[in-house]
């Protein structure tokens, strides 16, 4: 049975870890805005497995590195649900593999106007909305890291793991900043996580290769991600703010 009377906005829903928490988020009786990019049958068929788990679902097109594709999303979710309690920063892309020495200008902007401009962005507007300072009643942002941030990305994706360190920057600092006007922010790590992100990128065999290096010696699921972003989004994680909480299995 539902459990909740919040919105949560979930970025990237359409497949992978967002789906996984905008499924969540349904099971816990979330009203969930769930936005994509380009797959609208995925982001349908997330959409009524919220509903079918009792959850109500709204489906929205938005490419979060577009200003105008964020100010449309919110908008539509203040029309549909009111203002969000919760934004999940989940949409993300790894740009093209390869060592540092190959990547070319527009795929270094790509990957940051994507995972870091669109992150910044999607704060800005719930800050607007939650902020109690501004007549807001509070919320929760949670971020999307990588383990990467960290690790470093040598050989495959320095810059998506240097985009992955802005986030833990915007996750402390925002966090700092308001504090005070009811908002927390927070963000996930995860490590080696099974989904399409991997064979996308072009290397479909990178959870085989990798998995048994992790201390748990396996990939993550995009459901345990999930899970960890549903305990921050709620009031039971009411004491915690400015945290990077990895979930990695070790790595
Ligand atoms: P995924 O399966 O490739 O899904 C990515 C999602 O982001 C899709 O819903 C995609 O929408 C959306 N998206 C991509 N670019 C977008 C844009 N410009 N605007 C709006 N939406 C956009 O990837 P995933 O593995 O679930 O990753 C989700 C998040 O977790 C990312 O931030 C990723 O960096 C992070 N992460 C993943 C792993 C891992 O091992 N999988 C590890 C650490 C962190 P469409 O499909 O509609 O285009």
């Amino acid at each position: 049975m539902p459990t909740t009377d919040r919105t949560m906005i979930v970025t990237g829903g359409s497949k992978g870890i967002g789906a996984a928490i905008a499924r969540a988020a349904g099971a816990a009786g979330y009203r969930v805005a769930l936005t994509y990019r380009s797959d609208a049958a995925g982001a349908e068929s997330v959409a009524r497995d919220v509903e079918k788990a009792g959850g109500e679902a709204l489906v929205i097109s938005a490419d979060v590195a577009r200003e105008e594709d964020v100010l449309a999303l919110f908008s539509a979710v203040d029309a549909t649900f009111g203002p969000p309690d919760v934004l999940v920063n989940n949409a993300g892309g790894v740009g093209p593999l390869g060592r540092l020495e190959a990547i070319s200008a527009a795929a270094l902007h790509d990957v940051l106007a994507i995972n870091v401009v669109g992150s910044f962005l999607c704060c800005r507007e719930a800050v607007r909305r939650m902020s109690t300072g501004k007549g807001g009643r509070g919320g929760t942002i949670v971020n999307m890291s990588s383990r990467a941030a960290e690790l470093g990305g040598a050989g495959e994706w320095i810059h998506y793991a240097a985009s992955k360190g802005a986030i833990d920057s915007l996750t402390a600092g925002l966090a700092r900043e308001v504090a005070v006007e009811g908002i927390r922010v927070n963000a996930v790590a995860p490590g080696l996580i099974a989904t399409d992100l991997h064979a996308a990128a072009g290397a479909p065999d990178r959870l085989a290769r990798l998995g048994p290096a992790v201390p748990m010696q396996r990939p993550g699921t995009a459901e345990e991600v999930a899970a960890a972003v549903l305990w921050l989004a709620s009031p039971a994680s009411s004491y915690v703010t400015g945290a990077i909480l990895p979930v990695s299995g070790g790595r």
